[in-house]
């Protein structure tokens, strides 16, 4: 039976010692490799052991060779139960408290080498200028404006006619924005929906408000085709005065959500605010 033993020299990240780890065990050749629980050892031994297909246990604070059987030990339950126990599999990396390494080592006759991992391979990327990203469009998304317009799925919705009004839509949409000044918000539900986003492309994820989405903070705020779910309304706390427009009486803006809701169409309203303005 081969056993070796490695203590972790210098300094080393996970991303270095985790791969040197796995090399010295794989290149060892060694039935049982020992290592010191120290921090560093513990951080990387879990994805060494795995990456050079060893068993693994930590803590250990005994380890006994008869013939070809080795006996570890280790607590249990904070300390109330002593375990004896083996393992078949090999390689086993067995990980011993570091105050009792050294005296584990003598015991089973292995002399610790020093292991000093490679440095990594520089990740760090090098800047050489810079590009502005541009959207293709002007930004929605504007943290100054008094007025949050907010857009929700029932701009894509089949409407009275049976039909939808994809591009009326948007171009009702971003009349408004182009005229008020507006920062254009979204529900999650549409900025969710693959047609919406081939029809709505001045619109993606960073105009979502809501739980799991913005909580801007604008003077006003104009809801239109959206329902107005707590997980949509929690990201309104920071918006002063609000109203929305939908045609269900019921919905959650109702709810005491707004101060004003105009049961009505929003293309309707919203094409004449557009004519108004
Ligand atoms: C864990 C979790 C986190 C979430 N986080 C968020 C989040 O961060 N943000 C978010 O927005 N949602 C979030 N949601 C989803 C949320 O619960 C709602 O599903 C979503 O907000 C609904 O979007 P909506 O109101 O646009 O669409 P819908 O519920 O489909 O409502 C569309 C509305 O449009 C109205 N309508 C249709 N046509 C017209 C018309 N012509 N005129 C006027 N009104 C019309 C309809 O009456 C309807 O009320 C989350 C959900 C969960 C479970």
């Amino acid at each position: 039976m081969k056993i070796a033993a490695f203590n972790l020299s210098g300094q080393g990240s996970f991303a270095q010692d985790a791969p040197a780890l796995a090399d010295a065990v794989k290149s060892s050749g060694a039935d049982i490799v020992l290592l010191p629980g120290t921090s560093r050892v513990r951080r990387a031994v879990g994805a060494a052991a795995m990456r050079a297909g060893a068993e693994v246990d930590t803590n250990v604070v005994d380890l006994s060779i008869d013939g070809e059987t080795v006996t570890a030990q280790r607590w249990l339950y904070r300390q109330r139960i002593l375990a004896t126990f083996s393992r078949a599999a090999r390689p086993w990396v067995v990980v011993t408290d570091p105050s009792l390494f050294a005296g584990i080592c003598e015991k089973v006759g292995a002399a610790p080498a020093a292991l000093d991992p490679a440095p990594a391979a520089s990740s760090r990327t090098t800047v050489n200028g810079l590009v502005a990203a541009g959207g293709g469009g002007e930004s929605t998304i504007r943290p100054d404006a008094k007025l949050l317009f907010v857009a929700g799925a029932g701009w894509t919705k089949k409407q009275a006619d049976g039909a939808t009004h994809l591009d009326e839509a948007a171009a009702t949409i971003t009349g408004f924005l182009a005229k008020s000044g507006a920062s254009l918000g979204s529900s999650k539900s549409l900025v969710d929906m693959p047609e919406a986003a081939e029809a709505f492309k001045f619109m993606s994820h960073m105009n979502q408000v809501g739980q799991t989405g913005a909580t801007p903070r604008h003077a006003k705020g104009l809801s239109t085709c959206c329902h107005g779910e707590e997980p949509h309304v929690v990201g309104w706390r920071f918006i002063g005065e609000r109203r929305a427009v939908n045609l269900d009486a019921n919905c959650g803006w109702a709810q005491g959500k707004a101060d004003v809701l105009y049961v009505a169409d929003a293309f309707e309203v919203m094409r004449k605010v557009n004519e108004l303005l």
